[in-house]
């Protein structure tokens, strides 16, 4: 199963619904990003004005769609939801912002993959809250400006790397997810499990926080799967047992990591003696795109020690050889 997976079925969706934090005492982790926007959004109510943008940026699943609808409830105003890929034309974006009431929230899921047009299109949004637009056809076209209430985009993505210079120089508050560590994840398995109503031990939370890459969403849809077998093939609570026995009967990693995590410690060690490689060799080799490598697993390849920057490129730590079951080259049994 791919737990990385946005939607599962939609009584999953539901569940999910359920799992997510409605206000920031909810929403444990990224500290510094929560208390920081809180007093940005306290100062934005004092004054009556709307947010700064917000951009998000961080791997998938770490909270960035979470914490925009928190920003909202918080302000006490509606989110509008869309994503890069799906503002096809001017005409869609100029749609949504018109509808827009006074602070609102337009939230941008990917919003790196907006198209060059939409995108220059929304500058004069973000500045200005105006934009232009084409009434009439043929020679009596005409563009007018529109004036939009004032409002708070976040856009959330997880490609940094992809954003143009001028849209980022555009948002006020940048923040940057982290990958969260154990004890935060054990916490939010705690939560969901309470949630959900199903009892859970200690150790057990711990041991799917620890199987679960640093990423909320995952803890969620393990507990979710651990769940089910607790309550066919044990007596409904979640015990270590039980945990175990999912986690295996799943195939879930030790250490959490996913397909392409293990494929890429995998292929430095078979194809290039454990490093040093650079990064777009390692791109190729393991036919994945090198800024999805460097911003999305590598990070916590690195976090995890399983990988070490050096000046030639990027190695294989011994863990990694521990973790994979093979012996260094030179001889060394690790
Ligand atoms: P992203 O937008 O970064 O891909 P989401 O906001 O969709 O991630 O988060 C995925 C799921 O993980 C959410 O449905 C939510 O239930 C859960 N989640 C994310 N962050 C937290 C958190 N800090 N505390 C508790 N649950 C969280």
């Amino acid at each position: 199963i791919d737990l990385h997976q946005e939607s599962f079925s939609d009584k999953d969706n539901d569940i999910d619904k359920r799992l997510r934090p409605l206000s920031f005492d909810d929403f444990k982790g990224q500290q510094q990003i929560v208390d920081n926007l809180r007093v940005f959004v306290q100062a934005a109510k004092m004054r009556g004005e709307a947010l700064d943008h917000v951009l998000l940026f961080g791997p998938p699943g770490l909270g960035k769609t979470t914490l925009s609808n928190i920003i909202a409830n918080e302000l006490g105003v509606s989110l509008k939801l869309t994503s890069g890929p799906v503002l096809d034309k001017p005409g869609d974006l100029a749609g949504l912002l018109t509808n827009l009431d006074e602070r609102d929230v337009l939230f941008i899921d990917e919003i790196h993959r907006l198209s060059p047009i939409v995108e220059e299109y929304l500058y004069s949004a973000m500045e200005d809250y105006k934009i232009d637009i084409m009434i009439d056809k043929g020679p009596s076209a005409r563009s007018i400006q529109l004036e939009l209430n004032p409002f708070t985009l976040v856009g959330a993505t997880t490609r940094s790397g992809l954003l143009t210079s001028p849209l980022r120089a555009r948002f006020g508050i940048k923040s940057h997810f982290e990958y969260y560590d154990l004890k935060i994840l054990t916490g939010i398995v705690k939560r969901s499990a309470a949630i959900l109503q199903v009892d859970i031990d200690e150790r057990a939370a711990i041991e799917i926080a620890s199987r679960s890459r640093g990423t909320p969403r995952i803890v969620n849809a393990l507990l979710r799967r651990v769940r089910d077998f607790a309550q066919v093939k044990g007596n409904g609570r979640i015990d270590m047992e039980i945990t175990r026995f999912s986690l295996e009967a799943l195939n879930i990693d030790t250490h959490g990591l996913d397909e392409m995590d293990n494929k890429i410690l995998r292929t430095i060690i078979d194809k290039f003696k454990g490093g040093p490689v650079g990064i777009s060799t390692i791109a190729t080799a393991v036919g994945e795109d090198s800024g999805t490598i460097e911003e999305v697993y590598e990070p916590f390849l690195i976090k995890e020690g399983f990988i070490k920057r050096t000046p030639r490129g990027r190695e294989v730590t011994d863990l990694a050889y521990k973790h994979l079951g093979v012996f260094r080259a030179d001889g060394n049994a690790t």
